[in-house]
Parts: structure tokens; sequence; C-alpha cells
């Protein structure tokens, strides 16, 4: 057993719905116990930065960059929690350039992507910060115990009470879990924690709960987009061929361009006085070439020279030169597609669970917009029924 305690509530996952979760309830309930577990060596998730061990200096955002909110109109409990990481200062409003690259290589800039439509808002540290940040913002007395490089394996419900094993052996127990993360109800859990029967179905036999069996029948229909990000640590003297100075700048391809070249968005990040830049393609060519690459150093050429042809005729962007240090991040589900679940099923009392993230329905679908709407919506419905 990690620890003799009985939480009153256990957080599984630390990306920005857990992190959003635990802030507002924290905020509410300051006399309960509460763990939050996560696989990683920090929080942020899919929206977390890379700080390089091996190249010094560098923080690049190597999943989601920033995020956009593409409708708030009709959203008061979104817009206000918007409202209140504005005025702590955790983001600001990203007026970063955005260019839209066609097979002219003109640069257009009015043009809008699933990933930039409505307000675009930026991080005013890193992406890892700003969930540390909301966080932190009420865990004034440390309530929470943060279990990292924690992998939860096994879910078990017996006479009311969650016990979670991780992967080393590891007992956690909890009146009440929060699963922030689908993959312990979804059939790739079988591959990826190497387990014979899918976690959440193991703890609670088909035909006890009908909401739990609907929400895993539902998700039996959702699928994963997986992605390639490149990150690219520019050399001391690398610059744009323009003076531009903000944090960030995005290129669109086009899906012409994005079928040719295999990239789907280039985000230029500017550090301290360098320039990084991290590329991202889900084309499932370029991502079966990089799984059955004998040599990465000759896959990785292979990356700059389609950068260096995709920027040729640019009048902003300079060539790489060929000894740029390159890291690659392989992500198995970078957003899930397909079916999105019902807010409905976020929730059992009988199994005394619930469930946020970017798997749920609505405009934020797949993305942080989702997955902070569905954390305030279930902080919502279960802030007074955790005793
Ligand atoms: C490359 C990339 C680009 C993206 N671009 C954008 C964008 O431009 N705009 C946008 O809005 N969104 C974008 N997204 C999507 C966005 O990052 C996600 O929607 C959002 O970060 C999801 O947050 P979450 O808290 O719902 O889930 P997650 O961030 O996935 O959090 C779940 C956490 O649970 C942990 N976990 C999972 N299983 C276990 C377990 N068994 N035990 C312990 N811990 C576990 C995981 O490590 C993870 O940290 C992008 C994602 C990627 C990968």
């Amino acid at each position: 057993m990690k620890s003799d305690v009985t939480y009153d509530l256990l957080i599984i996952g630390g990306g920005i719905s857990a992190c959003v979760f635990a802030s507002k309830y924290l905020k509410n309930n300051i006399t309960k116990k509460v763990g939050l577990i996560e696989i990683g060596r920090g929080l942020g998730g899919r929206s977390s930065t890379r700080i390089s061990k091996k190249y010094e200096g560098w923080k690049l955002n190597h999943g989601s960059p920033n995020f956009n909110i593409s409708n708030s109109k009709n959203n008061h409990l979104l817009q206000r929690y918007i409202d209140e990481l504005l005025e702590n200062k955790y983001i600001k409003i990203d007026d970063s350039e955005i260019f839209f690259l066609n097979e002219d290589f003109n640069l257009e800039t009015k043009k809008k992507s699933e990933l930039s439509s409505g307000v675009n808002y930026l991080s005013l540290d890193s992406m890892s910060e700003l969930s540390k940040k909301i966080i932190e913002s009420n865990n004034l007395k440390d309530e929470i115990d943060f279990f990292f490089e924690t992998l939860i394996v096994d879910m078990k419900f017996n006479d009311k009470r969650w016990l979670l094993t991780s992967k080393n052996g590891d007992k956690f127990k909890s009146k009440f879990v929060i699963c922030s993360t689908n993959l312990l109800l979804h059939k790739r859990s079988l591959k990826i924690l190497n387990v014979n029967q899918i976690p959440l179905r193991k703890a609670i036999p088909i035909n006890s709960d009908k909401k739990i069996d609907l929400l895993l029948n539902l998700l039996e229909e959702q699928t994963f987009i997986p992605r390639l990000t490149f990150l690219i640590y520019t050399n001391k003297n690398y610059s744009y061929k323009d003076n531009y100075s903000k944090k960030q700048r995005y290129f669109y391809l086009n899906n012409n361009l994005e079928k040719k070249y295999r990239f789907e968005r280039i985000i230029f990040q500017l550090q301290d006085n360098k320039l990084g830049i991290v590329v991202h393609s889900k084309n499932a060519e370029l991502i079966n070439s990089y799984i059955s690459a004998k040599d990465e150093e000759v896959f990785k050429q292979k990356i700059i020279k389609n950068f260096n042809k995709l920027f040729e005729e640019n009048s902003l962007v300079n060539k790489l030169t060929f000894d740029e240090k390159i890291s690659i991040m392989k992500w198995r589900a970078s957003q899930p597609s397909g079916l999105a679940v019902p807010l409905s099923l976020q929730f059992s009392r009988k199994s005394k669970i619930g469930f946020c993230g970017d798997w749920f329905e609505g405009n934020g679908f797949g993305r942080i917009e989702g997955s902070i709407l569905s954390a305030l919506i279930l902080e919502k419905k279960i802030r007074n029924l955790i005793k």
C-alpha cells in the first residue's frame, strides 16, 4: 500500500482537464483528502512542454502549443473561467502571426483551422506551467498528494470503495475516482497496459451499472489520431528573415501541401535568444516510415530536406543547415476522433466515478476547449456529492 490513507478523491491523470477539475474542486472542498496520479514526470499531459535534458536551455511546447476557444458566447461557465485565467495572468490573447500556406506559397493570414478558429490564447509561461499554475492557485496548503511516474493498470470497486493498483504494485484507496484519461476505459489499454481486460470493465462488471455499460459501449466507437512532433533545436545564430519578435509564429499547410510535404503545422517558438521549431505531422506514411526507419539520423535529415523545400521561396523563414539536433515525439493518441461521448455519461453516482477530458461532446471535442469545459461541468455536478 502506497500509504494507509483512504482518499476522499483520487484523480487519474495530470493533464489540463485534471488540473482544472482539481483546482475548482479544492476551492470548494478544502477539507478533503485528494490524490493525483500521473504517469508522466510532471503536469500538462498532451499540452505539456519538453524540457530537454540532452540539449540544455530548451523548453518547447511539444503537444498543443496554445489553445483556441471556438465558441464561448453561449457558455458562461467557460467564459468566466477564461476570464479568470486572463485576470490571474496565466494566459493572454495570442496575437501571434498565423499563416496558411498554399500551393502558390502565398502567405494567407485570414483563413482559420479547427485549431485556430475563435479566440486563441497563449500561456504566459510554457504550456506545462499553465497546468501547474491552475492547480497551484487553489492548492495553497499542499492539500493534494501528487504521485508522478505512476501508471495505474488495475481498478477494483468493492464495498463502495476504489482500489487502484499501479504497474509497480503500489495500491491507492479512495472513496471516489475521477478519470481524466479514457485509456483505462478503452480497448487500446489492452496493448498499452498489457492487461487482458479493460480496467474499468474489470472493476464494474457488465449489467451492474447501466451508465458505465453505455459509456464503455460508446467508447468502442472512439478512435484516436496518431501524430509525430519533431522538435528542432536550431543553431545559435538561426533567426527569421524579418524582425518578428513575438513568442510563437504558426504556419499551417493546406490539404494539398500537407499531402505533398507530410507536415501539418509548423510552430516557431522563441526561447531566451534562440528560435526553436516544432513540426507536427499526422501523415500515416510519414509515421510508418518513422516506425520502420532503420537509421533515425537519415530520417531526420529527410525532415530537414522537406522543411527547406517547403520554405525555399519563403520571405520570412530561413533554411536549416542539416546540423541541427532533432527530438521526435510519437503520440499514439494525440486527439480523439469519431464518436464523442455525451456529457450525460460523465458521472456515475452508483459507481462513485466521474470522467473529464477532451473526449466528450461539444465544440471543444479533441481540444483543450473541451478538456476545460468538461472539467468545469463535472466539478459542478459532483461538488457536494463526495462525502
Ligand atoms: C501534438 C498535439 C497537438 C495538439 N494541438 C492542439 C491545439 O493546437 N489546440 C488544442 O486545443 N488542442 C490541441 N491538442 C489536443 C490537446 O493537447 C488535448 O485536447 C488536451 O491537452 C487534453 O487534455 P486532457 O487533460 O483532456 O488529457 P491529457 O492531456 O491526455 O491528460 C491525461 C493524462 O493522464 C495520464 N494518464 C493516462 N493514463 C494513465 C494511467 N493509466 N495512469 C496514470 N496516468 C495516466 C496521461 O499521461 C496524461 O497526462 C494537441 C495534442 C497533441 C498531442
